[in-house]
């Protein structure tokens, strides 16, 4: 085992979309080389889900997340749902998204977008499970979602592009942060986003690829997969003015706490053989 590994965790990567599961075993074998330990699976209709449980099925250090996006909600059958729920209960399944409301893309009435965000939510709290949301251009519409359970909420704001007063709010109820790539983008319009990533509390604080979207700075424009978070890593440990080895040791207990993950449960370097 190499000692100066930073352990990270990648606790949302979309490992099933058709330009990564092609080529799983090298992506799970450049995540380890990279340090990466374990990497959540996210879902994001009902026909994925499935898919996603049985890669965490077959390649220990992967988990599952089961659910419907809100962009992917318009278009779900009735059954889709049940389809979701009953997966749910698997044992590779660590969260339930991923879920929340996005008002940028025009592809699910919002009604409907609504509908979905809560039974997700409410199949999380039964059971016990973290809820991974999805906020595009929706942060009050959110809050006030979540507001109105009157309870705080165990999951994660996924990918959070807020400021650190929207993180605040959400931190108020519950939520963990994640942060992906964009903190490493060189746009000024984004010190506020790096402003928040400096100030959420570090026992509060998550780190994510979105693979294959969001690839840090220097790679923008690639694919993006789990072996690349250590960018997005390095960019909020120097952010915060800690050392990357202290940033993985709290965003790794973090996540292992919250997904409830075993340590011994990790990505094999034998992956690509
Ligand atoms: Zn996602």
């Amino acid at each position: 085992m190499i000692i100066d590994c930073p352990h990270l965790i990648d606790t949302h990567a979309h490992l099933v979309e058709r330009r990564l599961l092609p080529q799983i075993g090298d992506v799970l074998a450049r995540a380890r080389e990279a340090g990466i330990v374990q990497v959540v699976a996210i879902a994001t209709t009902a026909e994925d889900s499935p898919l996603v449980v049985e890669l965490a099925s077959s390649h220990p250090g992967v988990f599952a997340a089961v659910g419907i996006h809100p962009n992917d909600a318009g278009e779900a059958n009735p059954t889709d749902w049940d389809a979701v729920v009953r997966l749910a209960e698997h044992s590779r399944v660590v969260a339930i998204g991923e879920t929340g409301l996005d008002r940028h893309w025009d592809r699910t009435p919002f009604l409907v977008q609504q509908d979905y965000f809560g039974r997700h939510l409410d199949l999380a709290y039964r059971l016990d499970r973290p809820v991974v949301i999805h906020c595009r251009e929706c942060e009050t519409d959110i809050l006030a979602q979540l507001a109105a359970l009157r309870r705080p909420v165990k999951g994660i704001l996924h990918s959070f592009t807020g400021d650190w007063d929207q993180a605040r709010s959400f931190l108020d109820l519950g939520l963990h942060l994640s942060f992906a790539g964009m903190v490493t983008f060189a746009n000024k319009a984004l010190d506020p986003l790096r402003d928040a990533a400096a100030k959420v509390p570090l026992d509060r604080l998550l780190v994510e690829t979105d693979s294959p979207y969001l690839t840090p700075h220097p790679f923008r424009g690639k694919l993006n997969e789990p072996a690349r978070v250590s960018l997005t890593a390095a960019r909020i440990a120097e952010l915060r003015g800690i050392s990357l080895a202290e940033f993985a040791l709290a965003t790794t207990s973090n996540a292992r706490r919250l997904f409830a993950l075993l340590e011994h449960d990790i990505l094999l370097s034998s992956e690509a053989t």
